[in-house]
């Protein structure tokens, strides 16, 4: 089984300090407990990242997850267009992809689009992608940020000539949710602004100053806020156009509100596979819920003028903090501060927090930086561009958001107990065989020794009487009186002599025989010693493998019995295969690993023993 764990690193953006920095393993035996508690005891951790679907998200393998790729902030810069007296004294410069004032530093982004440019190319560059992955599950962002009058809102929301960002998006969602048979999709927008650090709700005037709370469920959100079911573009056109009129309530001057406001259209995607068959048990009803936001932020300047202006902050002067903030964290994010388990000071102010997942997250995010090349901007627009090309080294890894209703959960868990078990099984069967065949080599060695034996005392036999046979014709040659006084000298065991020449050789012959035979007696009477002990030792091993093979097998019909089961992890089986001829020096054992503990069989290791 392959344990799928995350490493809660810069990738998936969590706040946490270098020592709490820990890989969360994800097992069949620790999973979401261990993981939950984790996220219970660090406070931090209960980020929108770690919401109930990415932790949940832990728990499968990999693949069915789908962990994303890492991913850069895609950032394209958008000049609006200025007046023909401006264009003259304008210092920018721009070529294929790259912004510069002559002999000074240059900017490359991902696009630049001249003042000529229509909001529908600069949608297609990256937005396009970005709302059609929002449909498969993945989070989404899109952000406007530039100084007051650069275009972000005719970027974003556009003008009666031409729509923007915000439209067009919205009805291509609308295009592929239709045109996707496959799933049922649900569709809620809600719609806030943040002014002064508060987050009012333009849906719902009521709602104002609402709060940003964090659950596990939940992630990260903003609570009491209104959230409309939509169905239609139109719908949620309408919705934005009411929530604009909301903005104006108590405020003469709407062009300075504005530039100190950020919008956010939220919408919630969430959808599961259409069911045409009800009842089916491998429908897996795992609901996909996504997040886009598009978003118009407050004028750059204000962050540049808010920081050089920092002494009037205690005389009470409005700072705002959202933009100040996201600029620190975005360029900590591009200096690798969460890498090295640095502190982001996402917390720092509402936008941040509520973006948190779209900056180092869990998104696929796209920053589109409107500038103007004019030359009376020439500072607010290269601030612009510091900001942009920061972002420009950021990178997020943004995955499928996949929430299971308990049913879900309980179908896609017993489809994987199904399959482990179907793995035990088979591991079992592997196991038995090749404990048949550790015993089928036992009788083969145990039939040679018995056979070696036979051999060696029947050769001793054979030998014994051929002694006696030869012992019983020399006497008989002795008392035929065929005895020389020459064999006085050959022999001192015998006292006897022979004279007739023949005879003579016949006998010498014969104590030759005689001679190698008692040799080839004691050798062979050693030999059977010899084989005897090594028989003794070797039923000594046999005894404990059989007891081994004999406990495997009891475990296998246990397991077989119950049907889930920890099993071994590797076998190792030294001296069977291709054993040696001589069988008697072959030794054998099994090994057997962990039985009780490991859980996956990696290999079977089958050796000859050297
Ligand atoms: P911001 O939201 O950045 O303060 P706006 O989008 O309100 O700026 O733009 C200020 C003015 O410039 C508006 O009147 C808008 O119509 C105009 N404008 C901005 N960008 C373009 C563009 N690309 N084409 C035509 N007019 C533009
Ligand atoms: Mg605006």
């Amino acid at each position: 089984m392959n344990l799928s764990f995350v490493e809660i690193s810069s990738s998936t953006n969590c706040n946490l300090g270098p020592r709490k920095r820990k890989k969360i393993w994800a097992s069949e035996n620790k999973e979401w407990a261990f993981t939950k508690r984790q996220c219970m005891h660090q406070q931090r951790l209960l980020s929108y990242l770690i919401s109930n679907t990415v932790v949940r998200s832990f728990l499968w393998p990999e693949k069915e997850i789908g962990i994303g790729e890492m991913e850069r902030i895609h950032v394209s810069v958008r000049a609006r267009p200025i007046s023909e007296e401006e264009a003259k004294t304008s210092p920018w410069k721009t070529s294929s992809d790259t912004i510069f004032i002559p002999n000074h530093t240059a900017f490359k982004f991902d696009r630049i689009f001249r003042e000529d440019c229509k909001t529908i190319d600069v949608y297609e560059a990256r937005t396009k992608e970005i709302v059609s992955a929002s449909v498969r599950g993945f989070n989404g962002t899109v952000l406007a940020y530039g100084q007051t009058n650069s275009g972000k809102t005719h970027t974003m929301r556009g003008s009666p000539l031409e729509p923007g960002i915000i439209s067009l998006a919205v009805h291509d969602l609308f295009d592929i949710i239709t045109q996707d048979a496959s799933r049922d999709f649900l569709l809620r927008i809600s719609y806030l602004e943040i002014y002064n650090e508060n987050i009012n709700d333009l849906l719902d005037p009521c709602n104002r100053k609402l709060q940003i709370h964090e659950n596990l469920e939940k992630g990260v959100f903003v609570g009491g806020l209104r959230e409309d079911f939509v169905d239609s573009p139109q719908q949620v056109l309408d919705l934005m156009e009411l929530g604009e009129s909301h903005r104006h309530i108590g405020e003469t001057n709407m062009n300075h509100y504005s530039s100190r406001s950020h919008t956010i259209l939220h919408m919630i995607i969430e959808s599961r596979q259409r069911r045409q068959d009800e009842g089916v048990g491998n429908v897996c009803d795992a609901v996909r819920v996504s997040v886009l936001n598009l978003v118009d932020l407050a004028g750059s300047e204000r962050a540049a003028k808010t920081g050089a202006e920092s002494v009037r902050l205690k005389e009470g002067t409005h700072i705002n903090r959202s933009l100040m903030t996201l600029g620190t964290v975005i360029k900590k994010l591009s200096e690798g501060v969460d890498r090295q388990g640095g502190h982001i000071p996402y917390r720092d102010s509402k936008l941040t927090r509520i973006l948190q997942p779209a900056l180092g997250g869990n998104a696929n995010t796209a920053i589109i930086c409107n500038i103007t090349l004019a030359l009376v901007h020439v500072n607010e627009t290269k601030s612009s561009l510091q900001f942009a090309s920061q972002a420009l080294r950021v990178t997020n890894c943004a995955h499928v958001n996949e929430i299971l209703t308990d049913t879900a959960l309980l179908k896609r868990q017993s489809k994987e107990i199904e399959e482990l078990r179907s793995k035990l099984k088979n591991l079992f069967y592997w196991h038995l065989i090749y404990a048949s065949k550790i015993e089928n080599e036992l009788n083969r060695v145990q039939r040679e020794y018995e056979d070696l034996l036979v051999q060696y005392e029947t050769e001793r036999t054979i030998n014994e009487i051929q002694i006696e046979f030869l012992k019983a014709k020399l006497g008989e040659a002795k008392s035929n009186h065929l005895v020389c006084e020459v064999l006085g000298n050959m022999h001192h065991d015998e006292n006897v002599v022979i004279r007739d020449p023949e005879a003579i050789l016949v006998v010498k012959q014969l104590i030759d025989k005689i001679d190698k035979l008692e040799m080839e007696k004691s050798s062979l009477k050693q030999k059977v010693v010899d084989t005897e002990t090594e028989k003794l030792l070797w039923q000594e091993q046999c005894v404990d493998l059989q007891s081994q093979i004999e406990k495997l097998n009891q475990e296998a019909q246990k397991e077989q019995a119950c049907g889930f089961t920890p099993c071994t992890d590797s076998i190792e089986v030294r001296g069977c295969s291709g054993a040696p001829a001589e069988a008697t020096e072959a030794t054998f054992s099994a090994k057997i690993v962990d039985v009780d503990k490991i859980i996956d069989v990696d290999e079977i290791i089958y050796l000859d023993d050297d």
